[in-house]
C-alpha cells in the first residue's frame, strides 16, 4: 500500500477486525501507547470492532499529559518572577498547573509565547539578547532531537540568554514500569510508530523477553492499528512474546542513527517523574555537562516549587494515563471537565485520551 486512503479502507479494516476476533480464544488486554493511536481508535470505533477479542487500554502516550505539574509551576514562576520569556508548543500552555495554565501566567504579567520549534525560541533569544528566553522542552523521543538541535545551535553561537527547561521523557522505561506493576493487566503493547522511527525497536527486545509481553511497533491509520492488533493477538495465542514491526514503511530496527546521535550528544539518560506514573528509572533526559549552562533549572534555582504540587482532586488523570480508567468513567468527564474548561491535561491536549472520547463520542458515554 502506498497511499493514505488505502490505510483507511473500511473493507480491509473490517476484514482485519474479523480476523482478530476469529483468532482469539479469549479476551486479551492490549495497550496502545500513543495518543495519536488512541484518537484513531476512538474516532473509527476500532475498539468496538475488536471488542469480543481485545480490550484496548489507552496508555501514557500523550507528551503534554505526562509533563509533571511541578514543571509547569516552575515555568510559570520563571516567566512571572525571573522576567524570562517562556516559550513552548501551544497545547503545553493550556495544561493546568497548580495556579492555572501558562496563559494564566501570561495574564498575570509573565511573558509566555507559543513557538513552532525549539529553534524558533533560540532565534528569539539571539534577537532580543540579553533578555533570557526559556524553552519548555517536553515530549518523547520524537521531539528530543529538535530540542537537541536548538541546544547545539545556541552553544555554537555562544548565546548566554537561551535556556531549556528539560522535561523530555523516554517511552521504553515507562512501558516497562507499566508491565512490571503489581496490578499489571496488559498482555501486549502497540508501541508508537513515530517514537520507533527515531529510537528503533532494539530497546524493546529485553522488555518483551523479561515481562513475557509482545510489543508491536505500529502506525497510526486504522489498518495499521488493526494489523498491529492482529500481530499481537497471534503472538498471544501462540504463547510468544517478541518485538514485531507493523510500521515497516517508517521504522528500522536501528531507528534514525543521526537523530539518536544528536540526542546523545546533548542529553544523558536519567530518572524522571512522569505525571500519573511517578518516578520512572531511566525514564527521561537531562542536559549533559557540556550543555549545563543552558539548563533553566540551574539558571533560575529560586523558581523551583516551594511545596509539592497537587493535582485537582476531581481529576483521575493518573488512572487514565496508566490505562486503569476509561475516560468516560471519570465522574468529571463531560460535566466539570470539558475541552473548554479542562480539569486535567488529558482533556487539554489534542493527543489526550479524555479529549479523544469527548471529541469523537461526545458526552454520550459519560457516567
Ligand atoms: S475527564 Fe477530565 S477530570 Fe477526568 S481524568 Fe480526564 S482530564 Fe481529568
Amino acid at each position: 500500500m502506498r497511499l493514505v486512503d488505502e490505510y483507511r479502507d473500511p473493507a480491509l479494516a473490517h476484514a482485519l477486525a474479523t480476523a482478530v476476533v476469529r483468532r482469539a480464544t479469549r479476551r486479551w488486554t492490549v495497550m496502545e501507547v500513543c495518543g495519536g493511536q488512541t484518537h484513531a481508535i476512538v474516532e473509527h470505533g476500532l475498539d468496538q470492532l475488536v471488542a469480543p477479542a481485545v480490550e484496548l487500554l489507552h496508555g501514557p502516550g500523550c507528551p503534554v499529559c505526562v509533563t509533571p505539574l511541578e514543571t509547569l509551576d516552575r515555568a510559570a514562576s520563571i516567566a512571572e518572577e525571573a522576567g524570562a520569556i517562556v516559550c513552548s508548543f501551544g497545547d503545553m500552555l493550556r495544561v493546568p498547573g497548580s495556579r492555572g495554565d501558562l496563559f494564566a501566567a501570561r495574564a498575570r504579567g509573565g511573558d509566555v509565547r507559543v513557538v513552532a520549534t525549539p529553534l524558533d525560541a533560540a532565534r528569539l533569544a539571539e534577537r532580543i539578547a540579553p533578555q533570557p528566553v526559556v524553552f519548555l522542552a517536553v515530549g518523547f523521543e520524537t521531539t528530543a532531537p529538535a530540542a537537541a538541535a536548538a541546544a547545539r545551535w545556541a552553544l555554537a553561537r555562544g548565546l548566554a540568554n537561551f535556556f531549556l527547561l528539560v522535561a523530555h521523557v523516554r517511552v521504553p522505561p515507562a512501558l516497562e514500569a507499566i508491565a512490571a506493576a503489581p496490578d499489571a493487566r496488559v498482555h501486549a503493547f502497540l508501541a508508537a510508530g513515530h517514537v520507533c522511527t527515531v529510537m528503533g525497536t532494539a530497546e524493546y527486545e529485553s522488555i518483551a523477553a523479561r515481562h513475557r509481553v509482545p510489543i508491536v511497533a505500529t502506525g497510526f491509520e486504522p489498518v495499521d492499528i488493526l494489523e498491529g492488533l492482529a500481530l499481537a493477538v497471534a503472538q498471544l495465542e501462540d504463547g510468544a512474546a517478541r518485538v514485531e514491526n507493523q510500521y515497516r514503511r517508517a521504522v528500522r530496527p536501528e531507528g534514525n542513527p543521526a537523530a539518536r546521535a544528536l540526542v546523545d550528544e546533548v542529553f544523558a539518560v536519567a530518572d524522571r517523574p512522569w505525571r500519573g506514573i511517578g518516578l520512572v528509572p531511566r525514564g527521561g533526559l537531562v542536559l549533559r555537562d557540556r550543555y549545563r549552562a543552558l539548563d533553566a533549572e540551574q539558571a533560575f534555582p529560586a523558581c523551583a516549587a516551594r511545596e509539592p504540587a497537587r493535582e485537582p482532586e476531581a481529576c483521575r488523570a493518573a488512572d487514565v494515563l496508566r490505562g486503569a480508567l476509561r475516560p468516560p468513567a471519570c465522574p468529571a468527564f463531560g460535566r466539570g471537565c470539558t475541552p473548554e474548561h479542562p480539569l486535567g491535561a488529558p482533556m487539554v491536549s489534542p493527543e489526550g485520551a479524555c479529549a479523544a472520547y469527548f471529541r469523537w463520542r461526545g458526552a454520550e458515554e459519560a457516567p
